[in-house]
């Protein structure tokens, strides 16, 4: 049984000022109301494409509370504040569904700035990159059509389904994956790859494949994602796992369950195909669970982090790692939460020596859209998590006061 507990507020909220305790009080309980999620889900968008004057009252709300800052400079504050509690950062250019190859080299160049700058700081070990910040969506779901399970497992993307000039584009793509994780693995900082829509994932689990397999010598400084909430991850796991055990690289996973469900089952009944996520929540925490096991397993000596804001997936991966024999502040295991989430797992974790990052996205307001939207659809769905966040937050807010009256 682990002695970790994720009860204890006072840990958890130490880094909030009483004023920034309550405005997370009122976010959550806005978003704690379906209708005003499904509103704002709808009207923002419209309202930042009409211009109208909305952008203060987001960065004064759900921008705060989620991202980092508009440029690294302001992200910087936070993150050092973070760092103060031995709360890590794994930091996200949060810039998404902007195509054209100018902009896909703004983002790489961005990246390597973020890079020269997470290098200088002691609690930046991680940059995450989505896939699609750098090559364009329809491409993707080109190459995604004509991908094998059985090459992606070994890197290999089915060129041959592209003309000249689409050979070309690709090529550039794997041209800048490739800049980032050189650039990366030189000032010893780590790449995650997200894991996006399956329509596109094919792609982006081959290129990530043959970055590992490129970087990872020594230790692990790409990690693919794998989305537990699919029927078969648990499967490509542990294949992609003996692939890179064939071919002396070490295999680096980040686990976490998927933040596409609605729309993957919606695609799926709408396109008639079976859907590839899980039929019950029950089944997918069975595969995340047992995901964690497999690769916190010594025996297989996975790179992983755990990305999770269920308290007993966390606790779960603490007590394998005592299990097995590990201790808590292991390098191989790396436990993450995103910035503005779970503050109760993030905190006391650190607390007893894990090695614990907040997922901090930044980037201007209106490019983080997608981002927030996700948030505030993930914090209205999933019922008890909104619930919980609140209850914690009218928790610290009584105990602060009461322990200003003694
Ligand atoms: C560090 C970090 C990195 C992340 N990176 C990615 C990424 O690369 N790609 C990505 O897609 N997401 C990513 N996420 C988001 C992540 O997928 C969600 O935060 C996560 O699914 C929320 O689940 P949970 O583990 O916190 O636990 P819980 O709250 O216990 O689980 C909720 C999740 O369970 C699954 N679920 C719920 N109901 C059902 C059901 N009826 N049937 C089947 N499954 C169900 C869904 O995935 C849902 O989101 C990341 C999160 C973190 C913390």
């Amino acid at each position: 049984m682990s002695t970790i507990s994720f009860e204890n507020t006072e840990i958890a909220f130490e880094y909030k000022s009483d004023k920034e305790l309550k405005k997370a009080r009122f976010l959550f309980a806005s978003m704690g109301k379906a209708w005003l999620v499904k509103l704002g889900l709808k009207l923002t968008p419209l309202a930042l494409k009409a211009r109208l004057p909305v952008k203060g009252v987001i960065r004064q709300t759900i921008f705060s509370q989620f991202v980092g800052g508009e440029s690294l400079h302001e992200t910087s504050k936070v993150a050092n504040k973070l760092g103060k509690f031995n709360v890590q950062v794994i930091l996200d250019y949060g810039v998404e569904g902007k195509e054209g190859e100018e902009n896909f080299d703004k983002a790489r160049d961005v990246f390597i700035q973020s890079i020269q700058y997470a290098a200088t700081q002691n609690n930046i070990p991680f940059l995450s990159v989505k896939l699609t910040g750098y090559a364009r969506f329809g491409l993707l779901e080109k190459l995604n059509k004509s991908s094998r399970y059985d090459e992606i497992i070994r890197g290999i993307v089915p060129l041959h389904s592209l003309n000249e000039i689409e050979k070309d584009e690709w090529q550039r793509v794997v041209n800048r994956i490739e800049t980032i994780c050189e650039f990366a693995s030189k000032n010893n900082i780590g790449v995650l790859v997200d894991a996006e829509e399956t329509w596109i994932q094919e792609p982006v689990d081959a290129l990530t494949m043959q970055m590992m397999q490129k970087f990872n010598l020594g230790k692990a400084v790409v990690y693919n994602t794998a989305q537990l909430y699919r029927k078969n991850r648990l499967r490509f796991i542990k294949d992609s796992f003996l692939f890179s055990k064939g071919n002396n690289f070490k295999f680096g996973m980040k686990l976490v369950r998927g933040a596409y469900m609605e729309k993957e089952r919606e695609r799926a009944a709408l396109m008639n195909y079976p859907s590839p996520i899980h039929n019950s929540k029950e089944a997918t925490d069975n595969d995340f669970n047992a995901a964690i096991e497999f690769c916190i397993n010594p025996a297989n000596g996975v790179y992983i982090i755990v990305g999770s804001h269920n308290e007993y997936s966390n606790l779960y991966a603490t007590e394998l790692m005592e299990k097995f024999g590990l201790p808590l502040h292991y390098v191989r295991v790396h436990f993450s939460q995103l910035f503005g989430m779970s503050d109760n797992i993030s905190f006391n974790l650190a607390k007893a020596g894990c090695f614990v990052s907040k997922y901090l996205p930044f980037g201007p307001i209106k490019d983080v859209i997608p981002y927030l939207m996700r948030r505030a659809q993930e914090n209205a769905s999933v019922s008890g998590q909104t619930g919980r966040e609140l209850s914690l937050l009218k928790q610290e807010i009584k105990r602060r006061k009461a322990s200003a009256r003694s």
